[in-house]
């Protein structure tokens, strides 16, 4: 299939904003009251036209570009609480950023709270838990964590923000044998719309503990989370790159695979376009390629030698390692990019991987296919991932057993090209759809309507009833809002 023949018109970045409404987006101030909000905060205050803004709201996905009116680079919970009484005292909405991996449109004309200077990292190896404060990537805890042979629920990649991917569910290499980072959540320190700072647990507040891990940053920000930690040093675990020649053989061999594994395995695999960066070693250089992930927790070596074994004959391997890894090293699993680049992405729940499934994702998007996606990708869910934990919470999408994430390049000559090519993928598989997607995700979408069909209709109307009670005038809008 080749791109014109995908089905469905052109659709626009629905979030990017033209410059004549950023400007009406964009309010001045009183200087007397600017002073007063930088009085009041221990961090730096950044006004519209002031030199640093731009720098202090940059993002990692740079497709989307923050341009807020005033931005807090807050320090502590107390500057979180100043910032927004400020911001709903000048009737601006709130959005919050700390590494800038997840923006979701561009929070034109809010008060904009960065979190990254918030670093605090404290580790209870007793109660193996951790409290994190909100500017926090998985990196630290994980360093930190591994001192006293514990280990967090990281994803993918240990540059991601800890609060910003737990709010979201958290799906990472121990997800089928943990569950979700969001199931692990101890205590929430979160400010409200009101300016106050609450310590929100199962016990302190069962309604809102339940929509905000899961609900992500629609209750308010976040100052530091309270997790648990999971007992482990090392895992067997690593990735294999397989020549995408061979993309049928080992997709069919995966989906026939993945089902008979333990929990403690989680896997994924992904057809990747590899940018031909010099960088990259020359069998993946500028090459497609399918690259399966596997992360094996358990305490027998053997055991995941002969589980990963079946997948090594399935193509050629063009370069892979999978052995003993740290926690610390859990990177390596799925070499994510760790520079800041442009991407647009989706992701939805399959119910089923059939072979027919397979053999329309390759159709739609396999190495034969001349489309402008980087990344199509498989995750195999279930385990742990599909039960709710002891205190109940509001992530979506549980239960499925796959997800598919496609992602491309989100620069503006392809604005018109790549959501149409990737939903289109998206909905070649529609016939396996699984209701739901955990919001982390969930990438692009048109709107609010958008994100709650992420969940379930009453998990929407439970979390819109929360919401509406602790932030009725919708102060926290941005991110995925519902
Ligand atoms: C390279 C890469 C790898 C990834 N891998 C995985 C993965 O394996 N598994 C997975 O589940 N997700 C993954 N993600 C998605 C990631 O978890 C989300 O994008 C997450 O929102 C990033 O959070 P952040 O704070 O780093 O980003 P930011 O852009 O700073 O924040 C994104 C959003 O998180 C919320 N948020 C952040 N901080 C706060 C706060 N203090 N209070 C309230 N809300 C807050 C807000 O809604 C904000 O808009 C990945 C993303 C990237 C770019």
């Amino acid at each position: 299939m080749s791109l014109t023949e995908l089905p469905g018109e052109p659709e626009p970045l629905a979030l990017v904003l033209d410059d004549a409404v950023l400007d009406t987006l964009a309010p001045g101030f009183p200087a007397a009251d600017v002073d007063d909000l930088r009085i009041s905060v221990h961090g730096p205050v950044f006004a519209a036209g002031d030199d640093g803004l731009a720098a202090e709201v940059t993002t990692w996905n740079v497709a989307i570009q923050h341009t807020p009116a005033i931005a807090v680079g807050a320090t502590r919970a107390a500057d979180v609480c100043a910032a927004v009484s400020w911001a709903v005292a000048h009737d601006l909405r709130v959005a919050v950023q700390a590494t800038g991996h997840g923006p979701v449109r561009n929070a034109a004309g809010s008060m904009m709270v960065t979190t990254r200077r918030m670093q605090g990292v404290f580790i209870d190896p007793e109660r193996r838990t951790a409290r994190v404060e909100a500017g926090v990537k998985w990196k630290r805890v994980m360093e930190a964590a591994a001192e006293f042979g514990l280990a967090g629920l990281c994803g993918s990649s240990s540059d991601v923000g800890v609060v910003g991917y737990t709010l979201g569910g958290g799906l990472g290499s121990l997800g089928r044998k943990h569950g979700f980072a969001a199931d692990h959540v101890l205590a929430v320190e979160l400010v409200t719309a009101d300016g106050e700072l609450r310590r929100v647990t199962a016990a302190s507040d069962a309604e809102l503990f339940w929509a905000v891990r899961g609900g992500k940053g629609n209750f308010g920000i976040v100052t530091a989370l309270e997790i648990e930690l999971v007992p482990l040093t090392t895992l067997y675990a690593g990735g294999i790159f397989f020549a995408g020649d061979d993309a049928a053989a080992v997709l069919h061999a995966y989906r026939a695979w993945a089902p008979t594994l333990p929990e403690d395995v989680t896997t994924s695999v992904a057809v990747l376009r590899m940018p031909p960066m010099e960088e990259l070693p020359p069998p993946l250089r500028g090459q497609t390629v399918v690259h399966l992930r596997f992360a094996y927790s358990g305490l027998d070596e053997a055991e995941a030698e002969s589980l990963i074994a079946p997948m090594k004959g399935a193509g050629t391997i063009l370069l892979g390692f999978v052995g003993p890894m740290r926690t610390d090293e859990m990177d390596a699993i799925h070499m994510d990019p760790v520079d800041p680049l442009p991407a647009w992405e989706k992701g939805m729940l399959l119910g089923d991987l059939a072979a027919e499934t397979v053999d329309v994702l390759l159709a739609a998007a396999g190495p034969q296919v001349d489309v402008p996606l980087v990344m199509v990708e498989l995750r195999q869910l279930g385990g742990a991932l599909a039960r709710q934990p002891e205190a109940p919470n509001a992530v979506a999408g549980r239960g499925a057993p796959w997800m598919v994430f496609v992602l491309g390049p989100g620069i503006p000559e392809l604005a018109h090209v790549v959501p149409a090519v990737g939903r289109g993928v998206l909905r070649a598989l529609e016939p396996w759809a699984a209701p739901g997607c955990p919001l982390n995700h969930l990438g692009d979408v048109s709107g609010p309507d958008e994100v709650a069909a992420a969940y379930l209709p009453a998990t929407v109307e439970r979390l819109r009833a929360v919401k509406r009670a602790v932030d009725p005038a919708g102060v926290f809008t941005f991110g995925h809002a519902f």
